[in-house]
Formats: C-alpha cells, structure tokens, sequence
C-alpha cells in the first residue's frame, strides 16, 4: 500500500475526474499536473485520467483501479450517491462552485472526504485534499478491518465459551450417567451377593459335621470375602450418590459437626487412647452439613487408624485464609510424597487390609465431597512423621475468618513436632 504521507515521488496517485466540462477539467488537470517533473514534486505523482459524465465514470472503476475521484458536485442526479453506490471504497472530493459552499457541507455529510471551491482552484492545495482524502479513507478502511478483525475474534471467543460450556455439561451428564450405571449396577449386585453369602451361613450352620476343618475354613473364608464385597458395594454406591448430590448451600456451624464426630467416633478413640483437638474457633463457611461432616469424619477416622503410636492424636483447625482452609493433621505413620495423589483414586489402598482395615473408597469420597463445593484437598506428609489433610470450603455468607493460630496446640508426639513458630510449613 502506498504512504502517501512520505513524499516519495515514485508513489503514483490514480485519479478519476468526473467532469462534464472540457474547459474546467483542462483547468483542474493542470492545477494537479502542475509540480509534475519539477523538482518539488512532493507526495507522488498524479495520474489523471478523465471520464466526461457519471456514465463513462462508472464504466472506468469497473475496468480500472482508482485512488481518488474528483467529483464535479454540479453534475446531475446526485452524482455522489450513484458513485459510493458502484464503488464504496472509493474517495471522493467533490468540486463546486465558490458559492456553493452548502452544496460542498452536504456532500461531506453524505460521506465525501473533502471538498475545493473549482473557481479558486490552487494546485498545492489541491493535491494537498486529494492526498488527503486517499490516506484518510485507507486509515478508516485500515480502521474497519481491526474493527471487523477485533469483532470476528469476539464472535471466535465466544463461540469457543459456548463450545467449552457445552462439552462441560456434556461431561457433567455423562459423569451423572456412569454414576447412576455405577450405582444401579452396584445395587443390583447387592442381592445376589447377599444370597451367595447366606447360602454359606447356612452350609456352615446345617452341613458342618459333613465337612472337614479345611472345607469349614474355605466355607468360611468365602463369608468374609462376601463381606468385604459387600463392603466395596456399599462404598461404591455412598461414592455414586455423593456425585449426585447438590450441596445446600446453607451456613454450617462447623464446631457442632465436629463435636458430634468426635462423639460418634468415641468408642474408636477409647480403644486407642487417642485424642482429637479442635483449635477453635473453625470458620463460618457454607455447604451441605451432612456431606461436610462425611468429608470430616472420614479424614480424622484415618487420622486415627493410619496411627501405630500408643497415643494417637488428631488435630482439627482452621487457617485465616481466604477462603477458608481446615486441615486434619495427625501424627501417624504419614505417606511418601509419591503416594500423594494415588491415594485419592478410588479402591487404591497402600496396606494390606489386614494391616489396616479399609476399602479405599473413603479419600475419593472426601474429594468428591470438596469438588462439589468448588473447594481444593491437598495432603503434606512425610512417612513416619504425620499427615496433614488441608481443604478449602465456601466461606459462609456475611461471615468472619477468625484469626486462627496455627498448632495452637502440640500434638503429644512423635518427636518431629515443630511449634507453630519454628514451623517451616505454609501453617507455621
Ligand atoms: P481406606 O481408609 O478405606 O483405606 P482411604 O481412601 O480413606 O481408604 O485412604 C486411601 C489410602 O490412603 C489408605 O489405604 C492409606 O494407605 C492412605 N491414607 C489415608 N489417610 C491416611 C493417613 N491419615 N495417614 C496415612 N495414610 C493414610
């Protein structure tokens, strides 16, 4: 594209005059020749060639390019509409008489670039309105193509929204779907399974004598591993319906929820001669308190199973984060850094159920949970130095983050246990 605002007298300026009159269009072709071959010829050279009515004009820009058109105002029936109506991109100046200075407005109005009085012509500034008028309209096409480049990017973004919008639904219907095939499937695998196992019961109650100890044994065996399906079943369906639960979102008060686990798991905590502490105050956050207190119950549950010292200890607390960060902290037998996100996969277990009873179930449980309430659960843990769970709920509604210290209290071993200001960690 030509700068016609660098004077370069190698740019050419294609110009159309639209002039009925032979004498006038002699008189405007030499006020724009005038500086041609001289030595000022500054801004380019023009290059004139002239169409005697609207007619020959319209044939000549359908055959040839044209920079600019000169435009005699005077000619009949409205010459600068029918002209913008054959070739829109064209400039125009129009010519008029002297005293036709309303003439000359109305066609600025209706879209002409500029205007000279033909009577008065003066070459310079002449070729001044037609250099003008070709780099004005190149910079609003120049304009209108980043305006229609800027609008078809707008348009491609949203549609990409749209798109993405979609195929989230689409995978929230589909992870709707698996979890009700998960769950239909599983309920139907239920009764046979309990009529596998109750078949057994009754071999083992009526047949006994007819069997040898091992018979017995395997018989045995057999009930147990029943069992444990039926376990895997039921945790599998609890994982199913978690998914298709909504949470409420209703303020929580979270030390209620707490106090009533701590008090359901108090046979478990006896039995080990464990304590569980809660730094209060806990944060006014938002959710579904059953699905919470499931999420809570299972976190400080393996905080006390995972746990081989004689006095496990499980602490509960807040962090004044934005939003709200619980985390469970034990010190129990902790977990290598490689185990961290496996761990959350439903099923995988690290220890034998033996050693640890379980299904594996009950972190995928927790993190759906937390998903679900748009909040994040993480772990830091080191083998034999503790857990701790950290994981981000709703704040509640109009609610205050109190400012919780952090390992307000000790927990009572083992002896890595750094106090809160010596911490290095992100609670320290
Ligand atoms: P489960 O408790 O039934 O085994 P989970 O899904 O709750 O299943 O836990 C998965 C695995 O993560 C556990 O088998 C255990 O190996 C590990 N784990 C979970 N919590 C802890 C913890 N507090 N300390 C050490 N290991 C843990």
């Amino acid at each position: 594209m030509d700068d016609l605002t660098k004077h370069d007298s190698t740019v050419r300026i294609r110009v159309l005059l639209i002039e009925s009159s032979r004498a006038d269009a002699r008189l405007v072709t030499r006020a724009i020749s005038h500086a041609r071959g001289a030595m000022e010829v500054r801004g380019g050279l023009f290059v004139v060639t002239r169409a005697d009515s609207l007619d020959e004009a319209i044939d000549l820009l359908a055959r040839n390019d044209y920079d600019v058109a000169l435009l005699d105002a005077q000619l009949p029936e409205s010459p600068l509409a029918q002209l913008q109506s054959v070739s829109p991109e064209i400039p125009v100046v129009v010519m008029t008489r002297y005293d036709d200075e309303g003439l000359a407005l109305e066609a600025i109005q209706h879209g002409a670039q500029d205007y000279v009085a033909k009577d008065e012509l003066d070459g310079r500034l002449l070729r001044r309105a037609i250099r003008h008028a070709v780099q004005r309209k190149r910079s609003e096409a120049e304009l209108l193509r980043h305006a229609r480049r800027a609008a078809a990017s707008q348009l491609q973004i949203e549609c990409q929204a749209a798109e993405l919008k979609s195929r989230a639904e689409q995978l929230d219907r589909i992870t709707r779907e698996l979890d009700d095939f998960a769950y239909i499937t599983s309920h139907d695998l239920k009764e046979p399974l309990r009529g596998i196992a109750a078949y057994c019961e009754i071999l083992l109650a009526d047949y006994a004598e007819q069997l040898d100890d091992t018979g017995q044994h395997r018989l045995k065996t057999l009930v147990r591993l029943c069992n444990r399906l039926e376990n895997l079943i039921n945790d599998l369906l609890t994982y199913c319906r978690v998914g298709g639960v909504q949470p409420a979102e209703t303020n929580i008060d979270l030390e209620a929820i707490v106090t009533d686990i701590i008090q359901t798991l108090h046979p478990a905590i006896d039995r080990r001669n464990a304590q569980v502490s809660v730094q209060r105050p806990l944060p006014p956050v938002n959710g579904d308190p059953t699905l919470i207190a499931m999420a809570l119950r299972n976190l400080i549950a393996n905080g006390l199973k995972f746990n081989d010292i004689p006095n496990p200890h499980v602490q509960l607390g807040s962090l004044a984060t934005e939003p709200p960060t619980l985390y469970i902290r034990d010190n129990g037998i902790g977990i290598d850094r490689k185990h961290h996100e496996e761990i959350f996969t439903i099923f995988r277990r690290l220890h034998g159920s033996k050693q640890y009873e379980g299904s594996g179930a009950g972190l995928t449980i927790v993190r759906k949970i937390v998903d679900a309430h748009g909040g994040r659960i993480w772990i830091e843990s080191t083998p034999g130095q503790g857990s701790t769970f950290f994981l981000t709920l709703a704040p509640a509604a109009g609610g205050q983050i109190p400012e919780q210290v952090a390992w307000a209290t000790p927990l009572a071993a083992p002896h890595w246990f750094v106090p809160a200001h010596q911490s290095e960690s992100p609670l320290g």
